[in-house]
């Protein structure tokens, strides 16, 4: 089944499991229901399914339960929407090195690593993902695989390669290249038609403005969203020129603040009614320090799931010196601005999303998701509620406008103590997948630097 509209895949946060569509009612009855609008919560609530959709949401003794409904007690639970991970990278699962991952492993990367990855982040509570970069026929496969049901995993949506002005030397199945205007129309129109979600623009500021237009032009007419990076001033102030709809990450090196001149124009299209989205994907470069200096996570098998053994054995080798890795060595510079960056953003009239470029080194699918939520609520001031919107409400509404009648139900997760390896309502997948997730949150979270309260206490409300 693919899912095109708001996905309200509801998951009582912490595990999931799948159960098999079947025809009749289902009830889920007596939880706290966060539908991720951002509003008040809904105490004992109830929920209706037929199939695979939502048809009612009311509460107890307000809410009739037709007879002969399957009933799921979600009492003391806390009940929400499938989180989304808006800027993943399947083919990657945490290792260090690039050049060495994409020539060992590329041809495992459709039947084992891109499988991993999107098992791994189902488990973590993520429904679905924006897998923003990789080779194109691989992710088609994947996520076709996962729409009927073949393998379980999260719903993809994919950008398939990236699109730049040069692909770096040996990256060329998922980097594409753009020779001029008319080469960059046929590459996003080779993409639309393959049936790509979205199209990936990186170092656009490399790129001529006709170059750059030509591939949002060719996008929208296609009815695809244009998603870029914004590493540098320039490519912010291009992408906001040629109207990109979505930028990744918070980019512009050390710098303590974007400059004036980008945040007007921010501010600008933000004033202009026209939405502007952005993943600021903040933990993974946040958390750097911490995993330096407690690598522990890196210990945490819910990353290992399943990867080979000699896979796994040599991302775990490649982390063992995570002081020296290259490809964070400027972050502890880059650190200190990511407040004031993230204030920046977040005061624009930018909609923030969450997304964390899992897949890159010491960034694992299987936990990258909730840090970023974790740190968005801890550190940097946003509301509890504001976050799960930005994991679940604006991801979808990023990619559609929808109605209730569009309200999937599939799949469900469950709290561990209620109902995982007792309740009669869990399929035996779910059972299993009960037992091998929640214990990974709880580890995660352990290993906190600071005495915390798990992420999970204040989904608990
Ligand atoms: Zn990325």
């Amino acid at each position: 089944m693919k899912i095109k509209q708001w996905t309200a895949w509801l998951l009582f946060f912490g595990l999931i499991g799948q159960l098999q569509a079947q025809t009749g009612v289902k009830a889920m009855v007596g939880g706290t229901l966060i539908d991720g609008f951002g509003g008040k919560p809904l105490h004992n609530s109830v929920i209706l399914i037929e199939n695979d959709k939502i048809t009612a949401v009311g509460q107890v003794g307000q809410l009739d339960i037709p007879a002969g409904a399957e009933i799921i007690s979600t009492e003391g639970m806390s009940v929400l929407p499938g989180l989304w991970e808006m800027h993943s990278h399947l083919m990657l699962v945490g290792h260090s090195d690039y050049a060495h991952w994409d020539t060992a492993y590329i041809e495992q990367f459709r039947d084992v690593v891109m499988p991993a990855a999107a098992k791994q982040l189902l488990h973590a509570g993520v429904t679905s993902t924006r897998d923003l970069g990789g080779p194109l026929e691989e992710l088609l496969y994947v996520r076709e695989q996962i729409n009927e049901g073949k393998l379980e995993g999260a719903t993809i949506y994919t950008s398939g390669p990236f699109i730049q002005k040069k692909p770096y030397p040996g990256t060329e199945k998922f980097r594409w290249g753009v020779e001029n205007p008319d080469d960059a129309r046929a590459k996003v129109r080779k993409l639309a038609l393959a049936g790509v979600d979205c199209i990936k623009l990186i170092d656009q500021d490399q790129m001529s403005m006709e170059e750059i237009k030509a591939i949002v032009e060719e996008a929208h007419a296609h009815n695809l969203k244009v998603v870029a990076h914004s590493h540098r001033p320039e490519e912010i102030r291009r992408g906001l020129i040629a109207g990109v709809d979505c930028f990744e990450h918070t980019g512009q090196a050390t710098a303590p603040e974007y400059a004036a001149d980008v945040m007007e124009m921010i501010k600008e299209r933000t004033a202009s009614g026209k939405t502007l989205f952005w993943t600021p994907t903040i933990s993974v470069l946040w958390n750097y320090t911490y995993f330096r200096d407690n690598p522990e996570a890196f210990d945490d098998p819910s990353w290992m799931e399943g990867l080979p053994e000699n896979m796994v054995k040599d991302i775990r080798t490649s982390l063992n010196d995570p002081q020296t890795l290259p490809y964070y060595m400027m972050v502890p510079a880059r650190k200190p601005t990511l407040r004031r960056k993230f204030e920046q953003l977040a005061t624009s009239g930018a909609i923030l999303m969450t997304g964390t470029d899992a897949g890159v080194p010491m960034t694992f699918h299987s936990s990258s998701t909730w840090r970023e939520l974790d740190l968005w609520v801890r550190e940097l001031g946003i509301a509890p509620l504001d976050a799960i919107k930005s994991a679940t409400y604006w991801p979808a509404r990023s990619r559609t406008t929808f109605s209730k009648s569009s309200w999937y139900a599939t799949p469900i997760s469950t709290h561990p103590r209620r109902a995982c390896g007792s309740s009669a309502t869990l399929s035996p997948s779910a059972r299993k997948t009960c037992r091998s997730s929640i214990p990974s949150v709880f580890r995660a979270t352990t290993f906190k630097r600071r005495a915390r309260t798990p992420l999970w206490n204040w989904l608990t409300l």
